[in-house]
């Protein structure tokens, strides 16, 4: 192991819990000494005292023909690596794996000064090593089979998760995760809502924090360090960095260590939004509910509407909308959460009086647009539900300029009857939810379509890498490929094409598994085809 910092002590005592002894080399003598202090500790806390024995702290890479591998984790500076590995190549027998740790570099470019390069890999371990379970297995273009092989068996060894990803920047991870960041924080500029508020949205989404939280966390610095890696060397305009983050990062806002970031630590504890809320036991009288749906998210929706409304309909196509009750007062309509439903809106629109309220997707209609040709805009109000409507805690709900209060309240009502909270934004392309995860699923898509790895690898290596609920392809399925392309052909008119669905989301609709893998895009698409 080369470089005994943050990362190398940590996998140093990962690889010697599993029982093999490490040579940890480090060239800082205050390095090595904090070194051997981290190790003891963590031997205690693992209540395992022969880690300390199999680990030895050197100051040059000693001659070792026995060795089976090095991993070097010194500061990401290519000359700097490249000087490692020929010293590493020159002190190993030619068969050792050689591996680097790096997160931003082509494992490609630091193989070049190696004889041998077949045997050149990454293992891109996660901080802390100790804790995250999942481990990059990076190939380069000229690795070897048999070194893949092995370095799978090796992270097997030492109890971790290994998925393979091609040598593309970012890799799996921190590549798919860029749009939670990025999308946040365009949701942010846009001025959807507060930081603290979509913060509590995500989380209602089920992130573990959402996403100005983490990237506090993280250290600003840190995070944009990693966006501008990914988006210098893969020049994708959709994953520009964002001017405000730069500009944060410029005067000295790190995020938690430094005190302030998005939030202000400075005063002890920042408070949390909760969007959680118990489903009420009223059954209501008053109300007569519709609604208008016949997809996934309708069939979860009417089950919970129906025990508390005893005056609810459900109409599952649009040629019955003439059965819907003249005298109903909630209009809830969800079609198959992929079309443009304005000419629906508009027949509603016509054909009921002011006080019925009418709720609408926001994610796949210009609500604002259509409000304008509406003869009653302040009854109607946008909601956003994303995916399966249990794993969502909370609903994204429009506050737009001509919404009346009294709409607003109802809403409030209405979910809150079902056990889901309401947060109020604004109404960009997308809201919240519907951009940030539909882009993320997006970026999994292009990089599954461009060989960085399997389906079933990205999805293991978003929820060991990144906590996130559901892997990107599962979500991707459960909201539906269609309905995200809407989404994003929304996002990508308001603001670029660079935003615009990847053609291969169509894949996700399809029942058979297999259809993600190979995934091929025939020239006849079996749904109208996307931008
Ligand atoms: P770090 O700065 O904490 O540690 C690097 C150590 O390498 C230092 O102690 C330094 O003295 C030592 N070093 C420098 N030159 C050396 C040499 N020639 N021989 C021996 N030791 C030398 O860095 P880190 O955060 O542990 O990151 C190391 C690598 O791991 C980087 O490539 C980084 O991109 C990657 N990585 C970091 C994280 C993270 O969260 N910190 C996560 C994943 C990957």
């Amino acid at each position: 192991m080369v470089g005994a910092g943050t990362m190398g002590v940590g996998i140093a005592v990962v690889v010697a819990r599993s029982g093999a002894r490490v040579e940890l080399v480090e060239a800082d003598a205050a390095a090595r000494e904090r070194a051997s202090v981290r190790i003891a500790k963590d031997a205690q806390r693992l209540g395992d005292p022969s880690i300390v024995e199999r680990i030895v702290l050197r100051d040059a890479i000693p001659q070792r023909d026995d060795a089976m591998l090095a991993i070097e984790a010194v500061p990401e500076r290519l000359e700097l690596k490249r000087e490692v590995f020929t010293r590493l190549a020159a002190a190993l027998a030619p068969e050792a794996l050689l591996a680097t740790n790096t997160s931003s570099l082509a494992v490609a470019q630091i193989a070049e000064s190696v004889p041998h390069p077949q045997r050149v890999l990454g293992l891109h371990f996660f901080n802390p090593p100790a804790v995250m379970q999942l481990v990059e297995v990076v190939a380069a273009p000229l690795s070897s089979d048999d070194a893949l092989d092995r370095a799978h068996a090796f992270a097997e060894r030492i109890g971790k998760t290994a998925i393979e990803t091609a040598d593309t920047p970012g890799f799996v991870v921190n590549r798919v995760a860029r749009p939670f960041y990025l999308q946040s924080m365009r949701a942010g500029e846009a001025g959807a809502a507060t930081i603290d508020e979509l913060d509590a949205l995500a989380r209602a989404a089920g992130f573990k924090m959402g996403p100005f939280e983490l990237m506090d966390a993280i250290g600003l610095d840190v995070n944009l360090a990693t966006s501008e890696s990914v988006y210098e060397r893969l020049g994708a305009d959709r994953l520009e960095p964002i001017a405000l983050q730069r500009q944060l990062v410029a005067t000295g806002r790190l995020g938690r260590k430094s005190g302030t970031g998005f939030y202000d630590y400075t005063h002890g504890q920042v408070a949390r939004i909760d969007l959680s809320t118990e489903p009420s036991s009223d059954v209501n009288g008053d109300e007569v509910v519709a609604l208008l749906g016949f997809a996934g998210a309708s069939d979860e929706l009417a089950a919970l509407l129906e025990p508390r409304y005893t005056r609810f309909q459900r109409v599952e196509n649009d040629e019955l909308l003439d059965d819907l009750a003249p005298e109903t007062t909630v209009l809830i309509d969800m079609s198959d959460g992929a079309v443009d439903r304005r000419d629906v809106l508009l027949r509603l629109d016509a054909r009921f009086g002011p006080e019925t309220i009418i709720f609408a997707d926001a994610y796949t209609t210009d609500l604002d647009a259509c409000a304008q040709e509406m003869r009653h805009p302040e009854r109607l109000v946008g909601y956003g539900i994303l995916g399966s409507l249990d794993a969502q805690q909370a609903v994204e709900i429009v506050d737009s300029d001509v919404v009346s209060d009294d709409a607003l309240g109802l809403a409030q009502e209405l979910f809150a009857s079902v056990g889901k909270g309401v947060m109020l934004l604004k109404n960009v392309p997308g809201l919240f939810l519907g951009r940030v995860i539909g882009s993320i699923v997006n970026e999994a898509m292009i990089a599954i379509a461009e060989e960085v790895a399997t389906p079933d690898d990205v999805d293991l290596a978003m929820r060991l890498g990144t906590n996130y609920p559901l892997g990107p392809i599962a979500w991707g399925r459960e909201i539906g490929g269609r309905r995200i392309a809407r989404i994003l052909t929304r996002l990508a008119e308001a603001e670029g094409d660079a935003f615009a669905p990847h053609r291969s989301l169509w894949v996700l609709d399809v029942e058979d598994e297999s259809a993600l893998q190979p995934l091929e895009v025939p020239g006849e698409l079996p749904v109208r085809p996307l931008l």
